[in-house]
């Protein structure tokens, strides 16, 4: 072998560069090179390895430049004849258009039979058959957790028909990183058809559309996550504004204090004022200050952005920072607002505030308090004793609103609600108010218990009557 390779190394190259001859004459001077049939050249050619290797390299060739060609065809295919539509996580619409997507694939899977393309195509392309579940936890002021569970399509690709057309879905995570909120980047991609290219106008509408009515006659209720607000839980039905029964006018008193304010937005931005109220609820627990805040935002049609403010780990900082960046049309509830004052007392005696909110830093956050949309911010508390009167000073609270125990007034609302269809000639209430006074119960119970007893005894009036006594131990602790 080596002498046969010295024999073809031997023969200067330039004797075939030179020769200037057609391509049959090369192959003869090849074949006269190796020496005729004997010669190495004819003895590679009828090597079955060598020209199996040839064959294969050839093949690989071949095979380079028909994929690479063939995605070349497939890109230009791409480009012409598909369109896509990507939208990140980051952007308002990915929730929607996820949410849009679960819906389409529920309403589809009631349909009696997919016709033979769909068929066909979900054969090859899987449907929506990977779904993830999101679910997040509302926590209330009280402690107590509710937990809502929602599915979204999963990551990869799906395959949707939404009016004749197939859409390609790709849901993926553009990189392992995450954001400030934890959440990690992703992007979801629709693709279809260049001549169905106006379906995506229609989708994202409708996915909008799905989103307005989910929170229709509902209220977001938005916590802190994360460093910021988000929506916790599914949207609550509103909370109608007379369920919450407060003192005589007391409400509606609240209630015209803020359409006034509302309506005075020009005012406020003309003369450079801050367009922002607040007001203070304070009295005793289960006096309805939360209930009521809500009620009110279901009235107004607001939404209600909710922080205890001695929630751990809520820093100055932090609230400085939510309280600057305050969903639209939503109320701010700033609940236990004493526990900043209880942190002073704290700071002053032992000069360590921990990890909450302080007095300055409430006060500074109020103050920064700026925006072109309307803020009204209600705090409560139930300790007004505890609060600074540099608190109650207009543009931090321009009304303070006193929620007592129940007075006559109130039970006798209560009952209404409760008992009007089973009691409609007034003698049950009155019976009850009779002995609710002899046991000295207006003014000593809160409208919580009150309401407590009428939902234990929902369809018994007599029951209701007859618990009155407990009623007063409870308060009274007699
Ligand atoms: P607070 O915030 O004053 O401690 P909540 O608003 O949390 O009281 O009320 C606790 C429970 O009692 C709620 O279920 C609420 O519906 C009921 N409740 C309290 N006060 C009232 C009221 N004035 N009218 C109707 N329900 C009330």
């Amino acid at each position: 072998m080596d002498g046969n390779a010295a024999q073809l190394n031997a023969t200067p190259p330039a004797a075939l560069a030179t020769s200037g001859s057609s391509k049959g004459d090369v192959v003869k001077q090849l074949a006269a090179l190796g020496g005729g049939d004997g010669s190495i050249f004819s003895q590679l050619l009828n090597n079955p390895f060598f020209t199996a290797g040839f064959g294969l390299a050839g093949l690989g060739a071949a095979l380079r430049y028909g994929s690479r060609g063939a995605q070349q065809i497939g890109a230009l295919v791409r480009r012409r004849m598909l369109v896509d539509l990507e939208i990140t996580r980051h952007d308002k619409s990915y929730d929607w258009v996820l949410n849009w997507m679960t819906a389409q694939y529920q309403t589809r899977l009631g349909t009696p039979r997919a016709g033979t393309m769909e068929r066909v195509i979900r054969r090859f392309m899987p449907g929506l058959h990977h779904l993830q579940i999101e679910t997040s936890t509302l926590k209330s002021a009280s402690g107590t957790e509710k937990t809502a569970f929602s599915l979204v399509p999963g990551h990869g690709k799906h395959i949707l028909r939404y009016r004749n057309a197939f859409i390609a879905v790709n849901r993926e995570r553009v990189d392992r990183n995450f954001d400030a909120m934890g959440k990690p980047f992703e992007t979801v991609r629709l693709t279809t058809l260049y001549s169905n290219r106006h379906i995506f106008e229609d989708i994202v509408q409708e996915a909008y559309k799905m989103a307005v009515q989910s929170t229709e006659g509902k209220t977001v209720v938005f916590t802190s996550q994360n460093m910021s607000w988000q929506a916790s839980g599914q949207p609550k039905r509103r909370r109608p504004f007379d369920s919450v029964v407060l003192e005589k006018g007391l409400a509606e008193g609240v209630l015209s204090d803020v359409h006034e304010f509302l309506d005075a937005r020009t005012w406020y931005l003309d003369r450079g004022i801050p367009y922002r109220r607040g007001y203070l609820l304070y009295g005793p627990p289960g006096t309805g200050k939360t209930s009521f805040v809500q009620a009110l935002a279901g009235e107004l049609d607001f939404n209600i952005a909710m922080l205890s403010l001695s929630q751990r780990g809520l820093t100055d900082d932090l609230l400085n920072h939510l309280l600057l960046n305050v969903p639209p049309r939503t109320i701010v509830l700033l609940e236990d607002a004493d526990a900043a004052f209880s942190n002073r007392r704290q700071t002053e005696s032992d000069g360590y505030s921990g990890a909450n909110v302080t007095y300055s830093g409430l006060l500074n956050a109020l103050d920064g308090v700026a925006s072109a949309e309307e803020r009204v911010v209600f705090m409560t508390t139930n300790h007004i004793d505890r609060l600074d009167d540099a608190l109650i000073r207009p543009g931090r609270v321009d009304m303070t609103v006193h929620l007592d125990n129940a007075t006559e007034w109130q039970m006798e609302k209560l009952w209404d609600r409760f008992y009007t269809e089973q009691d409609p000639s007034g003698d049950g209430k009155r019976r009850f108010l009779q002995r609710a006074a002899s046991a000295g119960l207006p003014g000593n119970v809160s409208t919580a218990a009150l309401q407590g007893l009428f939902l234990y005894n929902k369809a018994d009036i007599e029951g209701a009557i007859g618990m009155v006594g407990q009623l007063r131990s409870a308060a009274t602790g007699k």
